[in-house]
Formats: structure tokens, sequence, C-alpha cells
């Protein structure tokens, strides 16, 4: 029997996706359940038996060797634990193990969401061939991950590239992690959409007050919509130019709903990235949208459990 594929969950607030995954980051298979993310451990555990137990169903199942996981954090991955903020159910909840046993044995890897994105992103998308990267999820929140000397960096607990909740307005207002003035706090698409109407922006007739409606606006050059998004793209670019500094990134991948909103986001952001990385050796650095879709989720953390083969060829992750 071929074991050439890799069984992948996707574990957010809303949805649980799983997936059979080629070695080419191809979806072979899939299935997806809704989140009762309201409700206690067990249950929420019970929707991923439920996913596993579709993927098990698939003829290809027996092709896969190795599950990797990619969910909504906090995630410890030393532990192999979750606490997913938007599940109130799973706190230090023992998900590795769990999935294990789910599975009969399969070797589990598990990585937080912002980490599988960038994982996808480099082995299939905007930061293929970059060695050293930042990509960032930047919607309802903003997350992200680091690649650094061509590989994934996720830190001892899986964390790390975490850079929605870096602090770039040192007198800022408070985040609900505890800090302040955090990236978060300025650039994602419900502080931005908040921010324009505080500021007096008005909603069209539909009542739309999302990001994406403040990006509508903004594109049609309402000035209160276009300072909401030069805020954001300033929060972006400083927590950006504060990474490069550190390790080196050549390359910033943006994803989520706000990375779509193309120019009105990325050419204010490239103008306060020459503002803030200024030193000879950040001066490269380039920003570039997202080229993952939807799926880079269950991609990313098929890339994570292809680093788990001793075969594997899988782009350095
Ligand atoms: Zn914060």
């Amino acid at each position: 029997m071929h074991t050439d594929l890799v069984a992948a969950l996707d574990i957010g607030g809303t949805k649980i996706a799983g997936a059979l995954v080629d070695g080419h980051g191809r979806i072979q298979a899939r299935t997806q359940r809704a989140t009762p993310a309201r409700q206690d451990g067990e249950t929420v555990m019970q929707a991923v038996e439920q996913v596993l137990g579709d993927l098990a169903a698939s003829p290809l199942w027996g092709r896969a060797s190795v599950l990797g996981i990619g969910s909504a954090g906090p995630v410890d991955t030393s532990a192999g634990t979750v606490s997913p903020v938007n599940v109130p159910g799973w706190r230090g909840f023992p998900l590795v193990e769990r999935v294990r046993a789910a599975t009969g044995g399969l070797p589990v890897e598990l990585i937080g969401d912002g980490v599988a994105i960038t994982a996808a992103e480099h082995w299939q998308g905007a930061a293929r061939g970059h060695d050293n990267a930042l990509c960032m999820v930047v919607s309802t929140g903003v997350g992200g991950g680091l690649v650094l000397g061509g590989r994934l960096h996720p830190g001892p607990t899986g964390n790390a590239g975490h850079i929605g909740h870096i602090s770039v307005d040192l007198d800022g207002e408070p985040c609900p992690c505890g800090a302040r003035g955090c990236v978060e706090g300025l650039a994602s698409g419900p502080n931005i959409a908040r921010r324009a109407l505080a500021d007096g922006w008005l909603p069209g007739p539909d009542g739309d007050t999302s990001a994406a409606a403040v990006a509508d606006a903004a594109r049609r050059g309402d000035p209160v919509a276009v300072a909401s998004f030069e805020r954001a793209a300033q929060a972006l670019a400083a927590g950006i130019a504060a990474t490069a500094t550190l390790v080196e990134i050549d390359i910033a991948v943006i994803g989520g709903g706000v990375g779509k909103a193309g120019d009105v986001l990325f050419a204010p952001l490239r103008k306060a990235l020459a503002d803030y990385a200024t030193l000879s050796f950040v001066q490269r650095l380039t920003v570039v949208p997202a080229q993952m879709g939807t799926d880079a989720g269950l991609v990313g953390a098929a890339a994570a459990a292809l680093a788990l083969r001793p075969d594997t060829t899988a782009a350095g992750v």
C-alpha cells in the first residue's frame, strides 16, 4: 500500500474541515462539519471524530500515514493541547492524544492556524522559494507565522510569529490580550470598521458596516474610510518592519479578508513600510497578498504532517 497522502484537520471557531492531501498540496478528499463552539468540550470532540470518520470512509484513507492539525489558538504544541479563544469548552484540551486515539494511532502533528497558513504559503503560495518570510492573516483577528532559514519556525509552543499581539502604539488602547496598542487593535477587520464608524463614516443603504464595506468606500475616495485603512496599514507596517529588523525576513505575505482589500491596503502599507523599514538590510523587503485560498489551513496542516515523514520532500517545511 502506498502511503503517499497525509490527513489534515483545520479546526476553527466556525468549522472543522478535514482532507486527504497529496505530496503536491492537492486535496484528494475533503469533508467539513460546523464547530459546536458554544457546547462542552466532548461535543466539540465528537464533531472532530465525525470529520475523521468521514475521512476514514474514503477509499483513499489507507494511503495516509500521518495526520496534521492546524487549530485556532492558543495552542501548546509541546503539550499537544489547544485552548481556542472561540471554543471555550476546550481549555488545555488534549487534542493530539484524542485524535491519535480516534485514528488508531496515526502520528499527529499539531500547529497553530497562523503557522499552518505560513506553512501553506511557503510550500505552495506567495512565500514559495523564500527562506525568510513572515506570513500574516488579517481578518477578525491578526495572526501569523515565520519561516526562518528555509524552515517553518513555530517556536516551542507553536505560537511564534503571532504578530497581532505585538505593541506598535505604546500608550494605545488596551487589548483583550492584556497589553496595549497591539497590531490587532489597529488592523483587524472589526477594528478598521469600528474606527471608521467612530470617525464619522456612514455605511451605505444596505447598512453593511464590515471592513469590506469600508474598503469599498475607500476605493470610492471616502476620506474617513481611506484614513482607517491608512492607520491599519501603518500598524501592519510597523509590525512587519520590526520583524524584518529582528530576523531579516525578505517577504511579508498578507492574507485573510482584510488582505483582499487590494490597493486600499497595500498602497499605504508599502508607503508606511518605507517609513519604518529603513536600515539597509530591510530595505529589500517586499509585501504581497497571500496566494492560498480558503484551503490554506488544510494544506498547511498537511505540510506540517509531511515534515514528520522520514521520506519527506515537502519544500523544507
Ligand atoms: Zn494584544
